[in-house]
């Protein structure tokens, strides 16, 4: 699919759930969260067809985000459900790693290429503070179950104040060059404000060249997460809710208000 602007729009990412087991501070509020209704949640076959429809219509990269998608009750069962859709080339994940330790193999073995593992500092009173919940000690165990499984490249996603030089992040450089991690370094946002940049060692934020698409847990397609546009694909079904999102992606972000990280998946 092209858009307007000429952009091969190819990459579907899938917030699974709004739910999540951490409260990092840059994402959730620690407390006061209207979460989303059971029946508002697309089920597992709604978001498997919608996922073939948009293979149908030219997506060959899926990404399964959250909240934290390893907290969706059956969650390997619909990354097995994803994975069976002919003509995805990449499949992936991102997650906090908290429970990797728990799913990683059978995550792999459903059908999952590899997963990006967040990560914003190696200290373990900072990464507490950080998520205000966290055992750094979970994530670490999650990295390693993510090797072993072979979900590769394992990619550590760092979220960065002002620069990757600053001390938490160089100590998470440091443990990728040990550990053989790939990194990306993602200044901190505020959609609202409209504060986005571009993901250093990664795609992201750079309007010019952006592929996608994302579609929320409650089955709203969003052609960019820096915009309120919307197209709901239980009403307007998912041929249709393609094709408009597709056709009014918008040339460059600009703010959302309609939405946070921890509800659209960043
Ligand atoms: N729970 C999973 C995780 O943390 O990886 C997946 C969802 S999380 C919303 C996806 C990514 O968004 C994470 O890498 C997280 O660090 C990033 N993120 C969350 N809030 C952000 C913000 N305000 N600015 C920049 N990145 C943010
Ligand atoms: Fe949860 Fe991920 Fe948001 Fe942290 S960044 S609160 S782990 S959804």
């Amino acid at each position: 699919m092209y858009d307007r602007f000429d952009r091969h729009i190819n990459y579907l990412r899938i917030s699974v759930t709004d739910r999540c087991n951490l409260r990092c501070q840059y994402c959730m509020p620690e407390t006061g969260i209207n979460l989303l209704h059971h029946n508002d949640i697309l089920t597992f076959d709604e978001i498997a067809d919608f996922t073939r429809e948009a293979v149908r219509s030219g997506v060959t990269k899926v990404r399964i985000t959250g909240g934290e998608p390893l907290v969706r009750k059956g969650i390997v069962t619909l990354v097995s459900m994803i994975a069976e859709i002919k003509g995805i080339e990449d499949l992936s994940m991102t997650t906090n790693g908290t429970m990797l330790g728990i799913y990683a193999d059978d995550l792999r073995e459903a059908g999952l290429h590899r997963v990006n593992i967040s990560l914003d500092t190696t200290d373990p009173d900072k990464f507490a503070a950080i998520t205000r919940t966290g055992a750094i000690k979970d994530v670490f165990n999650g990295i390693d179950a993510a090797k072993k499984a072979g979900l590769l490249p394992v990619k550590i996603n760092c979220v960065i104040r002002e620069s990757r030089e600053e001390n938490s992040a160089s100590a998470v450089t440091r443990f990728c060059k040990e550990n053989e991690l790939e990194i990306r370094y993602i200044k901190q946002m505020d959609l609202v404000k409209g504060h986005f940049w571009k993901v250093d060692g990664g795609d992201g934020g750079d309007c010019s060249i952006c592929n996608r698409l994302r579609l929320t847990a409650d089955g709203r397609l969003k052609p960019c997460l820096f915009n309120n546009i919307e197209f709901n694909i239980r009403e307007l079904g998912n041929k249709e809710a393609i094709r408009l999102a597709v056709g009014m992606k918008p040339e460059c972000g600009s703010f959302n208000a309609n939405g946070s990280f921890y509800n659209i998946g960043g």
